[in-house]
C-alpha cells in the first residue's frame, strides 16, 4: 500500500527510517490530490512533504518559490539523491529555458521549481497545461498575503491556477500564518476544503538567552567563543555597527564578514557566497542577510540590538539549527532600543502606526519578563505550550533569578524615591550612577553625592540597577521622556513609592545569576554531545565533505547535513554496506559520496582499506535506482549532450544546458571521447592537466584515480586538480595509447 512505499522511499532516497509529525499526513495529501495547506516551522521537513509524494506520482509536481537564488541548490541536492529535478526562473538563457521547458512536455522531472512571476504569462500556463503534471506546490505561501511580512504581489498569480488545472491538488506550505494569513491562503489559491495541518511552533532545538547589554563586544565574543569553527550570524540594527562590530572581530582574530545593503551586489554575494560554502564562519549583518540563506548548521545567531517585533525576532533567530541540531540564539538588548525604535517610527499618527508600536512593546516583554522564552514564543503565536519547563532557555536553566515579592518592592522604592530626588530630570545611566554610589565629576556637579539615595544600591552593582530601571519602565513604574530621554515616576510608580499598590500590579525584579557555560552546553538535551575522539573524527569528515562540495561546485549542506556527519562519527561504519544504517545516507549518495567517506572512518579505527576493496564494495552494493520517469533508453538530455560533446562545448555549458548531474554528465563526456578516439583535450580539460596527469601516471605507474588525485593536489582539502578532470584525461590517454 502508499504507505509502506512511501517508508521504504524515505529511507532508501533519503535514508531515514521514520516520519517527522504531520510528514505523513501531508505526504496523504499530495497522493490524494486533496487540497491542503501545511504550516511547519523552519526546520520541520516541509521538503519532504512534496519530494516523497514526488516520487510517486506520475508526472511532474511544480513547485512555486520566491527564493529563486535558492532553486539551484535544491535541485543540486535532488539530484544528488538520485530524483531527477529542474527549474525555471530568470537566471537561465532563453535557450536554457527552452530546453527546460522541452523536458517538462517529456516528463523528464519529477519535479520543477518555478518563480511565481513565470505565471503572468499565458505562454507558460498553456506549455504547463500541455506537460504531465502531479501536483502543485505552493511554498512560502505566506508571500501571497497582504497581511503577511513578506507579500508578493506576484504571488498573486497562482489564483489562476485552480481555474487551469481543475483537477491538480494545490498545496500551500509555510513555516508562518497567523489566523488571516491561512485565510488569505485559502481563499486567494482557492483550496478546496483543504487540509489544514499545523504542526507543533515551538523549536525544541533553540536554546534561548537574553542578557541584558552591558558590554556588547564582551558578551558577542562569549558565545562565538562556545562555538568555535561553527557557523553564526550577528544580526546589528546599523550599517555602521555592522562595519565597526566586523572589523574588531577580524582584530581579534575571528573569521567574519560584514553584510548589509550598503555593499555593493558583489561584495554582498561574495560574503554570502563565502558563508554558506563555509569558507567564513562569522557574518556579522544587519536583516538584509538572511533571505536566501540555506545553511542549515548554523549553530548560533547573536542579536546585538532588540528587533522591531518579535515576528522579526522569530524569524532572524530561526536561521539558527535548521538541521534540527542544537543551536543557541541570543538577544542582548537595553533600554536605549526602545527608545531608538521609536525615534525611527515616529509618533503613531494611524491605526498601522499603533500596531507597529504594540508590537515592539511585545517584543521589549520578551526582553524583560523571566518567563520561558519557548513558552513565551509559543504562546505569542497563538498557541498553547504544554510543557511547564523548557529546560532550554535561560529562565528555565536558572540563569536568572528573581528578587522575593519583598526584596523587590523594597528595592523598586529605592530606585522611585532616587529619581524623585533627582526631580525626574536625568537619565537611566544618571540614576544608577547615584543609586550605586559613583562620586563621578557628573554626580558631583549636580550635587547628588548628598543625596540620601546615594549608594543606597550599592551592593547591587550599577549594571544590576541599570537593568532593574529598565524592568521598572516596562512594568509601568517609570517612564521615560523627551530629547534627553530622562526618567519620570508613573501614577503607579508614585504609588508604589508611598507604599501603595494600584490595581494589584506589583514589581517584579530579577538579576543574572553567575554561571559557568561550557562549551558542551551547546549540545543539551536531544541529541548527546560528541565526546572528544568523535569530534575530531567529525572535523575531519567534514574536511572531506568540503571537499566534495568544492568539486561538485555545490554548499557543503547539499552533500551531507551535519546530523550524518555526527552519526558517521558516532557510529564508524567500517564498511559501504554499514553505512546504510547512518541517517541520511540514501542509495545514491551510499554508492556516490560514501566511498570518499570510508576511508577517512577507517583510518580512525585504524583499519586497512585500499581502493579495490572499495571499488568492489561499491560492484556489490548493486545499481542504484533511477528516478527518471523512463529509465534506459536515451534522453534527450541525453541526446543534447552528445550533439553538444561534438560542438566542442565546455563541461559546464552542457551540464547547465542538460540539467544533469555532473557524474552523469562526466560519464557520458567520458563515453563519448573513447568512442570517438578523440585525443584533443580541449575544450573539456587543459594541455596542463592531461600533462600533469600523463606525469603522475607515469611516474607513480597507475591508472588508479585516487593515488594521481592525491599526487597533484599536495595541499588538500585545497583542489588544483578535480576527479572529473583526471577522468577525462585518462580517457584521452588512453586513446593516444
Ligand atoms: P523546512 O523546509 O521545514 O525548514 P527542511 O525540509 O529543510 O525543513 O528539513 C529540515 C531538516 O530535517 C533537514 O535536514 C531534513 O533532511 C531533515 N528531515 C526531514 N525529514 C526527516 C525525517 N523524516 N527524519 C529525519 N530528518 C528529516
Ligand atoms: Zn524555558
Amino acid at each position: 500500500m502508499a504507505e509502506d512505499t512511501a517508508l521504504s522511499l524515505l529511507q532508501q532516497y533519503w535514508g531515514y527510517d521514520s516520519f517527522l509529525p504531520l510528514q505523513r499526513e501531508a505526504v496523504a495529501c499530495l497522493l490524494n490530490r486533496q487540497d491542503s495547506v501545511l504550516i511547519l516551522p523552519t526546520g520541520g521537513g516541509k521538503s519532504l512533504c512534496f519530494q516523497l509524494p514526488a516520487l510517486m506520482l506520475g508526472g511532474t509536481t511544480i513547485v512555486v518559490s520566491p527564493l529563486v537564488s535558492l532553486m539551484k541548490d535544491q535541485v543540486d541536492t535532488l539530484t544528488g539523491l538520485g530524483i531527477s529535478a529542474g527549474y525555471i526562473n530568470n537566471s537561465l538563457t532563453e535557450e536554457e529555458r527552452r530546453e527546460t521547458t522541452n523536458k517538462l512536455q517529456e516528463g523528464e522531472y519529477k519535479l520543477l521549481y518555478v518563480a511565481p512571476e513565470r505565471f503572468g504569462s499565458e505562454v507558460f500556463l498553456n506549455t504547463l497545461s500541455q506537460s504531465p503534471l502531479s501536483a502543485f506546490v505552493i511554498d512560502e505561501a505566506h508571500c501571497i498575503s497582504q497581511w503577511g511580512h513578506d507579500f508578493r504581489p506576484a504571488y498573486r498569480e497562482m489564483s489562476k491556477l485552480r481555474e487551469w488545472f481543475p483537477n491538480l491538488g494545490i498545496h500551500a506550505f509555510t513555516a508562518t500564518a497567523t489566523e488571516p494569513v491561512r485565510a488569505d491562503m485559502v481563499q486567494a489559491l482557492n483550496l478546496r476544503n483543504p487540509n489544514m495541518l499545523v504542526g507543533d511552533f515551538d523549536r525544541p532545538n533553540l536554546l534561548y538567552r537574553v542578557q541584558y547589554r552591558s558590554d556588547m563586544l564582551k558578551q558577542v565574543r562569549e558565545v562565538v567563543d562556545r562555538h568555535p569553527a561553527e557557523g553564526g550570524v550577528v544580526y546589528c540594527i546599523s550599517r555602521k555597527d555592522v562595519d565597526s562590530l566586523a572589523a574588531t572581530l577580524k582584530t581579534h582574530g575571528y573569521n567574519v564578514l560584514p553584510y548589509h545593503a550598503g555593499l555593493s551586489n558583489e561584495a554582498r554575494q561574495a560574503n554570502q557566497e563565502a558563508f554558506i560554502t563555509e569558507q567564513v564562519d562569522i557574518v556579522v549583518a544587519t536583516v538584509a542577510f538572511g533571505m536566501g540563506i540555506d545553511r542549515s548548521n548554523i549553530r548560533y545567531v547573536i542579536h546585538t540590538g532588540m528587533p522591531k517585533s518579535v515576528e522579526h525576532y522569530q524569524q532572524e533567530a530561526g536561521r539558527a539549527g535548521r538541521d534540527r541540531l542544537k543551536a543557541e540564539c541570543v538577544l542582548l538588548y537595553s533600554g536605549g532600543d526602545v527608545a531608538k525604535w521609536k525615534t525611527i517610527m515616529g509618533s503613531p499618527t494611524s491605526q498601522t502606526d499603533q500596531v507597529a508600536h504594540d508590537k515592539l512593546y511585545e517584543m521589549s516583554t520578551y526582553c524583560q519578563q523571566m518567563i520561558c522564552r519557548h513558552r513565551f514564543l509559543v504562546e505569542y503565536f497563538g498557541q498553547a505550550f504544554e510543557h511547564p519547563s523548557c529546560n532550554h532557555c535561560d529562565c528555565c536553566l536558572g540563569e536568572y533569578e528573581a528578587l522575593d515579592a519583598t526584596e523587590a518592592k523594597t528595592t523598586a522604592q529605592k530606585i522611585l524615591s532616587c529619581v524623585y530626588r533627582v526631580e525626574e530630570r536625568f537619565g537611566v545611566q544618571h540614576v544608577a550612577h547615584v543609586l550605586s554610589g559613583s562620586h563621578s565629576e557628573k554626580i558631583k556637579q549636580a550635587g547628588h553625592e548628598t543625596l540620601s539615595t546615594h549608594g543606597l544600591l550599592k551592593e547591587a552593582g550599577r549594571k544590576n540597577v541599570v537593568h532593574w530601571i529598565e524592568q521598572l519602565v516596562h512594568q509601568g513604574f517609570l517612564m521615560k521622556e523627551g530629547e534627553y530621554v530622562t526618567v519620570r515616576l508613573t501614577p503607579a510608580g508614585a504609588a508604589l513609592l508611598k507604599g501603595a499598590i494600584k490595581d494589584g500590579k506589583e514589581p517584579v525584579l530579577a538579576k543574572p545569576v553567575k554561571v559557568e557555560r561550557t562549551k558542551s552546553d551547546r549540545r543539551t538535551g536531544g541529541e548527546e554531545p560528541l565526546s572528544d575522539g568523535d569530534q575530531i573524527l567529525f572535523e575531519a569528515l567534514r574536511k572531506v565533505r568540503k571537499t566534495l562540495a568544492d568539486e561538485k561546485k555545490v554548499p557543503p549542506y547539499v552533500i551531507f547535513g551535519d546530523v550524518t556527519l555526527q552519526d558517521m562519527a558516532r557510529s564508524k561504519p567500517r564498511n559501504l554496506q554499514a553505512f546504510r544504517g547512518i541517517k541520511g545516507v540514501g542509495e545514491a549518495k551510499l554508492r556516490e559520496l560514501c566511498p570518499r567517506f570510508l576511508p577517512v572512518i577507517a583510518d580512525m579505527l585504524g583499519i586497512q582499506i585500499t581502493e579495490t576493496e572499495i571499488q568492489q564494495q561499491i560492484t556489490k552494493l548493486g545499481e542504484a535506482p533511477s528516478t527518471t520517469n523512463r529509465t534506459r533508453r536515451p534522453t534527450a538530455a541525453n541526446q543534447l549532450a552528445e550533439k553538444l560533446f561534438a560542438s566542442k562545448t565546455p563541461f559546464e555549458e552542457v551540464v547547465a544546458a542538460t540539467g544533469m548531474a555532473e557524474s552523469t554528465v562526466v560519464k557520458y563526456l567520458c563515453e563519448f571521447i573513447q568512442r570517438e578516439g578523440i585525443s584533443d583535450p580541449e575544450p573539456w580539460i587543459t594541455r596542463q592537466v592531461l600533462d600533469a596527469v600523463r606525469e603522475a601516471g607515469t611516474r607513480l605507474n597507475t591508472v588508479r584515480l585516487r593515488p594521481v588525485y592525491e599526487a597533484l593536489n599536495p595541499n588538500l582539502p585545497h583542489q588544483e586538480v578535480s576527479y572529473a578532470e583526471i577522468k577525462i584525461a585518462m580517457v584521452l590517454l588512453g586513446n593516444m595509447g
